[in-house]
């Protein structure tokens, strides 16, 4: 028989509660395409009791709580978190179908996030603002309320921290709506909220679908902001639904991000960071080095170094150490991978490497890609404007620094970009030409709770980490005091 986790209640108001109209639903292994757990999914008057909840914890207990009192509370979280950061791995290389080999040191970094917004908590400082000796004038940093916190499927609980870190210390309140096709963690999180002691109704977790529950979130009048992570399609919709009750909107969408390799670059460096930033998470980061822009004096060694690395990668099952890639996270992706292989092909790519499912042995049923590399890719491809979110690597070859930097920025997206280069006044003058939220200079997919991470363009609105991220879930309120006391009768005369 097979082994079921279960997970059949919602976390609302403190308490494990049924789902109102009993949907409990199974969830997929990608690595075996069978059901290995079954979940309490809400629907929208689930969603009415845990924004109701969450309400009542935001002008109860938790905004009026000093920060320094939230921070403790947050702390105690971030240890627990600490502690059950082995177990939450496998669960989420199960959920996600990503190696155990990221997900442990992923997963086990997490607690930092919580740990450096818990010591933000209490440093939400306005400030005084000089006029005249007649007005004293001062700015408060004050909650904004109930947040919406909507998560993609592809790192779920690396997305939650961004969103519940900042906003619990600011002294808001969430609902958090997880993917649906990878809940399993989020139910993990609400255990040790309550272990921790959090109040009821601060992190409430109701997991269920994007165009029901996650809409029914969205257009909720009680809800103040929406902090999203996915695609922009759908963050579109959300901008639609949002609108009628003009909440406050981050959007971290997806990337197409140039990776920049020039001749001078330490060659083996880059191509490490080439490499694994072109296939890590199965393919499917926002931050993925999709686009290796290759000068053309190397560009045949690189082409042959993704080859020769591409044999190297161990697909196989999540949870064996040895495994580097694991299957794409759900059927859907692995068919929407597929399909711009061919498409690449199509277009009149190079197909170097890769391209098929792994289907044999111990992979039949998973979701299993090669790491695939194009070579011979022109920028205005189909595969080089749309994000694929599978483990595809487009190599496209460029002449000098100006091409270079046109060919990074013809893109819709404007997530994170990267380039390799020994000779400092280029890696800064090219860092300083391109479109992206996020550069990386002979490094990449660097990323610490105290520097901020959003997109430009299509990539998103807003930043997540770094004091920034506080911004979405703060409000500034001014106060001006008269220090005479005296207003002018402007009808006397
Ligand atoms: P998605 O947009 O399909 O789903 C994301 C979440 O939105 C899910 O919880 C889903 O249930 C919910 N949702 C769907 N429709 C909704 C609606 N109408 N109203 C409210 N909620 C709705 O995205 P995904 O496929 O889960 O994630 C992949 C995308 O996320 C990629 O584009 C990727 O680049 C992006 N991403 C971005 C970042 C970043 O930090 N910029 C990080 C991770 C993923």
């Amino acid at each position: 028989m097979l082994e079921r986790n279960r997970y059949e209640r919602l976390f609302i108001g403190g308490e494990w509660v049924a789902p109102l109209d009993g949907a409990i639903v199974e969830t997929t292994d990608p690595a075996t395409g069978q059901p290995w757990a079954t979940v309490a999914f809400g629907g929208p008057g689930d969603i009415d009791r845990a924004v109701a909840a969450a309400r009542e914890a935001f002008e109860g207990p938790w905004r009026r709580m000093p920060g320094w009192e939230r921070a403790v509370l947050l702390r105690r979280f971030a240890d627990l978190y600490e502690r059950r950061a082995g177990d939450m791995a496998v669960l989420e290389s199960r959920d996600t179908g990503r190696p155990i080999r990221e997900t442990r040191p992923d997963l086990g970094a997490h607690h930092r996030w919580y740990h450096w917004f818990a010591s933000l908590a209490d440093k939400l400082d306005g400030r005084t603002i000089p006029i005249d000796p007649s007005v004293h004038a001062y700015t408060e940093r004050r909650p904004v309320g109930v947040v919406g916190a909507i998560t993609p499927w592809n790192a779920p609980m690396l997305t939650t921290a961004w969103k519940v870190g900042p906003a619990l210390a600011a002294g808001c309140t969430v609902v958090l709506k997880p993917a649906e096709q990878t809940p399993v963690t989020a139910f993990e999180l609400a255990r040790i909220v309550e272990e921790a002691g959090l109040p009821p109704g601060v992190l409430n977790v109701v997991p269920g679908l994007g165009h029901s529950t996650g809409a029914h979130l969205v257009a909720h009048p009680g809800v103040d902001k929406i902090a999203f992570t996915g695609e922009g399609r759908t963050a579109q919709e959300i901008l639609r639904s949002g609108a009628a009750t003009l909440k406050r909107f981050s959007f971290e969408l997806g990337g197409k991000s140039p990776h920049i390799i020039f001749e001078d670059a330490d060659f083996d460096q880059a191509m490490n960071a080439a490499t694994s930033s072109a296939w890590v998470v199965c393919g499917q980061s926002c931050a993925l080095g999709s686009r290796v822009l290759v000068q053309r004096s190397i560009y045949d060694r690189v082409v042959e170094a993704f080859q020769r690395r591409a044999a190297r990668v161990r697909v196989g099952m999540p949870l064996d150490e040895a495994t580097h890639m694991g299957p794409q996270a759900h059927a859907e992706q692995l068919d929407k991978t597929l399909s711009y292989i061919a498409i690449g092909q199509a277009e009149g790519a190079t197909l170097a490497a890769g391209g098929r499912r792994l289907d044999q042995g111990q992979l039949a049923g998973g979701y299993f890609v090669e790491p695939t590399v194009f070579a011979g890719v022109d920028n205005r491809m189909r595969i080089a404007r749309e994000e694929i979110f599978g483990p595809v690597a487009s190599l496209i070859p460029f002449a000098d620094e100006d091409e270079a930097v046109s060919i990074a920025n013809d893109t819709r997206y404007g997530l994170t970009a990267g380039l390799w280069t020994r000779d400092t006044g280029r890696a800064h003058r090219v860092a300083g030409r391109i479109d992206a939220g996020m550069v990386w200079v002979n490094t990449y997919r660097y990323i610490r709770w105290s520097t901020p991470y959003g997109g430009v363009k299509a990539s998103g609105w807003g930043r997540e980490n770094g004091v920034e991220a506080l911004d979405n879930y703060l409000d500034t309120r001014t106060t001006i005091v008269s220090t005479s006391g005296q207003f002018p009768d402007i009808y006397a005369q």
